[in-house]
């Protein structure tokens, strides 16, 4: 899950983090009055939604007087934003940040993840700050510093210290550098984040290190006991049809094709994408209906798949196991009927009681194409899509 700058900040400076002051707003009247606590004389409104690039993308604007804030908002507020994160379409800006201005001596890097590899908590960090950490890492590796923290042991002072070094900190620099990687690290263990980066991470005039930007993900599946951090869910930032299907506890994630993929099994489901694409066919998307699928959500998922409207045909591809292939067979059936199925429907069974499951079907009267195999399955469905065409 992930959250906005502003929820980040908040999070991260209840550990100690040192972030700027500020506040957030949906209309210019709030942002005028948080602009008036703040005091100025300079202030940074920043757009908030779910993606990096925003300076560039016209989302962030430093201002210095209230009538250039009130403006800013005023034109920033309803303005569909377009970064390279966001892709073509953008995202519209409901919210606004409004914070205090930062006297910026440098831009740093800093990130912390988890490396599943090693099993550690790697954090990174780089002078090169405020610029595409991937284009650094690939033109000038030299300029990434790396260290593995081992969570049973946890951050130590001399973890930072070096980092701080190799950062060419110095002076009082190094000790507020400490202290917020020290935080940070806090932070992303306590709250069980997968991802924390603060790009950047800048070193005032005054020779503080502070963090300027903050983007936070979470591990979904401890969100559990974080209902806190729950709560910052910002459902506009979400894909309307996953939200929909996470509603059902389908996992459905959307794709760029026009081949619709209903799965049962998560292994099942990329293995059914890759053999589509194997024929020359392109999945419109991950779905994976689970063990214990019944009707109603087969139905559900069916009506999830053709509300893309860039389906041009549906792949079910279902193991039955603990299932069986005569109720998945129903359920497909009962499905087309119920959503009047206009596109071409290939059904792949195998498992328990397949043989009544393709009886179900073939006895249905649609126009569903069974299949054999998954090979025999993907080829059929990416010739009815093109022939449909
Ligand atoms: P994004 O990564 O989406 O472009 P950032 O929050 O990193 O957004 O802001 C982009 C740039 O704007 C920063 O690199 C920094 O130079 C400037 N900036 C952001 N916040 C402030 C601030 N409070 N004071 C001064 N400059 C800021
Ligand atoms: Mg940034």
């Amino acid at each position: 899950m992930n959250i906005h700058e502003y929820q980040a900040k908040k999070l991260l400076a209840g550990f100690g983090v040192a972030v700027p002051q500020g506040g957030v707003a949906y209309t210019v009247p709030e942002a005028e009055t948080i602009a008036n606590e703040l005091g100025g004389p300079v202030w940074v409104v920043k757009a908030q939604i779910h993606a990096g690039g925003r300076g560039k993308g016209g989302g962030v604007k430093v201002v210095k007087s209230i009538d250039e804030v009130r403006d800013t908002v005023d034109n920033m507020l309803g303005m569909t934003l377009v970064t390279h994160q966001t892709g073509p379409d953008g995202k519209e800006v409901k919210r606004v940040y409004i914070e205090e201005g930062c006297d910026i001596a440098h831009e740093l890097y800093l990130s912390l993840l988890i490396d599943r590899a090693t099993s550690t908590i790697t954090i990174m960090a780089s002078t090169e700050g405020g610029m595409d950490i991937e284009e650094v890492a690939e033109k000038t590796p030299d300029k990434i510093h790396k260290i593995s923290i081992d969570p049973a042991i946890g951050i130590q002072p001399y973890h930072a210290r070096q980092l701080a070094f190799k950062l060419g900190l110095e002076g009082k620099q190094v000790g507020s550098a400490v202290k917020l990687l020290l935080s940070i690290y806090k932070a992303f263990t306590g709250l069980d984040a997968s991802l924390v980066e603060i790009n950047p991470l800048v070193v005032t005039g005054a020779g503080d290190v502070i963090a300027l930007d903050a983007k936070m993900n979470f591990d979904d599946n401890a969100l559990f006991r974080h209902k806190d951090i729950e709560e910052l869910r910002d459902e506009d930032e979400e894909d309307p049809m996953e939200l929909e299907a996470a509603r059902h506890d389908l996992s459905y994630i959307k794709l760029d094709g026009n081949i619709g993929c209903m799965v049962n099994g998560a292994g099942l489901a990329m293995g059914t994408m890759d053999i589509i694409k194997l024929y020359g066919g392109d999945p419109a998307n991950f779905l994976d209906v689970g063990g214990g699928a019944t009707k109603e959500r087969v139905t559900t998922a069916f009506k999830l798949i053709l509300s893309d409207p860039n389906v041009e045909g549906i792949l079910v591809n279902i193991f039955g196991g603990i299932m069986r292939c005569d109720v998945i067979a129903e359920g497909v059936v009962a499905a087309a009927r119920e959503v009047s199925l206009n596109v071409p429907l290939v059904v792949r069974l195998e498992g328990t009681n397949v043989e009544m499951g393709k009886k179900i079907l073939a006895e249905s009267g649609l126009p569903i194409v069974s299949a054999d195999d998954l090979g025999d399955a993907a080829e059929k469905v990416v010739k009815a899509v093109k022939e449909a065409a």
